[in-house]
C-alpha cells in the first residue's frame, strides 16, 4: 500500500498525520493513503519557498532557462511513467493521460523562453539626458491549488511560468490522484531545481485555507468547482492575494444545418465522452438547429454504441471510470433527472458493458439524453460525466442565446460551413475559449487559458503571456546620470524637457 507524502526543501516529508485513501477508480480497491497537512506542515512549506526565494530570483536568465530545458527532456522521458500513475488514480485510459502530460509539457517548453518573455521596454531620451525603462519582477512565494481531472496538466499550466519567473512555488494538488506530483517533484530535483523552489503540501481545506491566510503567500492559482473557485478568490484577495480561481464549465457545442454532420457526430462523441467527461472543457450539450437533430442524434447513438468501456490500463479501453464511487453517483443521478425532467434516455450508461465486468469499479458508460428542456437542471448544471444531452433549437440566435444566458463561460464550439456564421458566433457569444468546427478549443500554451462568468474569478488567464503577467509585477525605472548642467532646485512636476 503506497503512502503519498509532501515534497517540502527537496525532498519526501511527513505525513504522519490525518490521511485520505486514494482508489483505483477500474476496481474500487484501495490503493494507497494520502497525507492531510497541517498547519505546521503548510508553514514548513511556505518557510521553505521563502528561504529559497532570494536566491532563485538573482539566478541568472540563462541558468533559470537551463533548468526547465533539463526538467522539459527528463518529463519528456518519463511520459509513460506519468501517464501510469495518472490512470491508476484518475481511472483515464492511458492514451488520455498521455495527452495531458504532452499539453502540459508545452507550458514548460513556453517557459524554456523566459528570457524572452521578461523582456522590458526602453526608451533613451524621455527627457534630455534622462531614460526610462519597464522590468518585470517575480512575487515570492506563490501557490497553486489544482483539481483531480488533470493531475498533471493543470498544475503545469501553473508552476513552469512561475517558477521560470523566479518564484518559489506550493502546489496543492488534488487528494484524489497527488502521485503525479511527486514524481514531478522529484524530477525537478533532478534537473538541478534549488531545494524549496518547488514544493508540496498534499491535502485538503486545511492546506487550502492555510496557503490562503499566510503571510507569505503572494498569489494563489486555482483551478477547480465554482464554489471553491469562488471562495479561494474571496479569500485570498481578502487576505491582500493576488489570485485566479478557474471554475467550472457547461460547454455547448451549436450546430448549424448546413454543418458536416458526420464531422459533428465524430467531434460530439469524443469531446463528449473523452475522459468520462470529466474534462472542463467537455462538450456535454449539443444545441441542434432544426431540422437536423433527428439525423445527427442517430449518429451520435451509432458512434456511442461501438465505444469500449474497460479499465484504462487496458490499451483497448477506450473510456475509462469516474474518478469516485461518490462522483459516479452523483454523475448517475442526473440520468432519473433528466427523464423526469421531461428529456428522453436514448442512450442508459448504466447498462453499458465494461470489458473485464464492472466488479466495484466506478463505472457508468457513455449517456446520451435527447430532447432535453432549455430550462432543466440537466442542461443548465455542470454534471462533469459522461452525459451528452442533445437540445433541439429552432434557430442560430436561439442557441446563442442559450449559450449567453448559461452560468458559465468556459469553451463552447460552433459547427457550419457559413464563415459569416461562424463569425457572427466568435463576435457574440460570451464564453471565453472558442472552437471553430473543432470541438475541444484549449488554447496553446504561448495564448492563455480562461473562460467568463463563473467560469473565471480574477482577471488573468492561465499560461501563455497572461501567466507571466500572474506571476510578475512591474517596475518603471526613471533615470539620469549626473550632468552638472541640469542641476538646480525645481519644485514644478517633472515634464519632458
Ligand atoms: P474541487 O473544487 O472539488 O477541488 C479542487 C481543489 O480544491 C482540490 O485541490 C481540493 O482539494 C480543493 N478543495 C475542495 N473542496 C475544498 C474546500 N471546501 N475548501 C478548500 N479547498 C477545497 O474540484 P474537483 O472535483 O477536483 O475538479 C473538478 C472541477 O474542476 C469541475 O468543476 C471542473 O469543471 C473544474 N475544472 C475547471 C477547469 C478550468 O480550467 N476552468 C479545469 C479543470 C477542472
Amino acid at each position: 500500500m503506497k503512502h503519498v507524502s509532501h515534497w517540502i526543501d527537496g525532498a519526501r516529508t511527513g505525513g504522519d498525520g490525518r490521511t485520505a485513501e486514494i482508489f483505483n477508480p477500474a476496481t474500487g480497491a484501495v490503493s494507497g493513503r494520502v497525507a492531510l497537512a497541517s498547519v505546521a506542515e503548510v508553514d514548513a512549506a511556505v518557510g521553505s519557498a521563502a528561504r529559497a526565494f532570494p536566491a532563485w530570483r538573482d539566478t541568472s536568465l540563462a541558468k533559470r532557462a537551463q533548468t526547465l530545458f533539463r526538467f522539459r527532456d527528463l518529463m519528456d522521458r518519463h511520459r509513460d511513467d506519468l501517464a501510469a500513475l495518472i490512470t491508476a488514480e484518475h481511472g483515464k485510459v492511458h492514451s488520455d493521460a498521455l495527452g495531458e502530460v504532452a499539453r502540459g509539457l508545452e507550458v514548460v517548453e513556453f517557459a524554456c523562453g523566459i528570457p524572452h518573455l521578461l523582456k522590458g521596454g526602453f526608451s533613451e531620451n524621455v527627457s534630455t539626458r534622462v531614460d526610462s525603462y519597464s522590468i518585470r519582477q517575480p512575487l515570492g512565494v506563490v501557490a497553486g491549488i489544482t483539481p483531480f481531472n488533470f493531475p498533471a496538466m493543470v498544475p503545469m499550466w501553473m508552476f513552469p511560468v512561475a517558477i521560470a519567473s523566479g518564484n518559489a512555488f506550493i502546489l496543492k494538488p488534488s487528494e484524489k490522484d497527488p502521485s503525479a506530483s511527486l514524481l514531478m517533484a522529484e524530477l525537478w530535483a533532478e534537473a538541478g531545481l534549488p531545494d524549496g523552489v518547488f514544493n508540496i503540501v498534499q491535502g485538503d481545506k486545511v492546506a487550502v485555507d492555510r496557503l490562503l491566510e499566510h503571510p507569505d503567500v503572494q498569489a494563489v492559482s486555482f483551478v477547480g468547482s465554482t464554489p471553491i473557485a469562488r471562495y479561494v478568490y474571496e479569500t485570498g484577495t481578502a487576505n491582500g492575494k493576488r489570485v485566479q480561481a478557474l471554475g467550472g464549465a457547461k460547454n455547448h457545442m451549436l450546430v448549424l444545418p448546413d454543418a458536416d454532420l458526420d464531422l459533428v457526430a465524430d467531434s460530439a462523441v469524443s469531446a463528449g465522452f473523452g475522459s468520462a467527461g470529466e474534462r472542463c472543457m467537455a462538450i456535454s450539450v449539443v444545441l441542434a438547429v432544426e431540422p437536423i437533430g433527428d439525423e445527427l442524434v442517430e449518429k451520435i447513438v451509432s458512434r456511442v454504441a461501438r465505444l469500449k468501456v474497460g479499465p484504462g490500463d487496458d490499451p483497448a479501453s477506450e473510456m475509462g471510470p469516474l474518478v469516485t464511487a461518490a462522483h459516479r453517483d452523483k454523475v448517475a443521478s442526473y440520468l432519473d433527472l433528466g427523464v423526469e425532467e421531461g428529456a428522453k434516455m436514448v442512450v442508459d450508461g448504466r447498462e453499458t458493458p465494461v470489458s473485464g465486468g464492472r466488479g466495484s469499479g466506478f463505472w457508468l458508460g457513455p449517456t446520451v439524453l435527447d430532447h432535453v428542456p432549455a430550462n432543466s437542471r440537466v442542461h443548465r448544471e455542470e454534471i462533469f460525466g459522461p452525459v451528452l444531452s442533445i437540445v433541439r433549437v429552432k434557430s442560430f440566435e436561439e442557441g446563442l442565446h442559450l449559450i449567453n444566458t448559461g452560468e458559465y463561460g468556459n469553451g463552447t464550439a460552433v459547427f457550419t460551413n457559413d464563415g459569416g456564421a461562424a463569425r457572427r458566433f466568435q463576435n457574440e457569444v460570451e464564453v471565453g475559449m472558442i472552437g471553430v468546427n473543432v470541438p475541444i478549443p484549449v488554447p496553446m500554451a504561448y495564448y492563455s487559458f480562461g473562460g467568463w462568468k463563473s467560469s473565471l474569478f480574477g482577471d488573468t488567464h492561465v499560461h501563455g503571456t497572461e501567466g507571466v503577467h500572474f506571476y510578475t509585477r512591474g517596475k518603471v525605472v526613471t533615470s539620469r546620470w549626473l550632468d552638472p548642467s541640469h542641476g538646480g532646485v525645481n519644485l514644478g512636476f517633472p515634464t519632458n524637457g
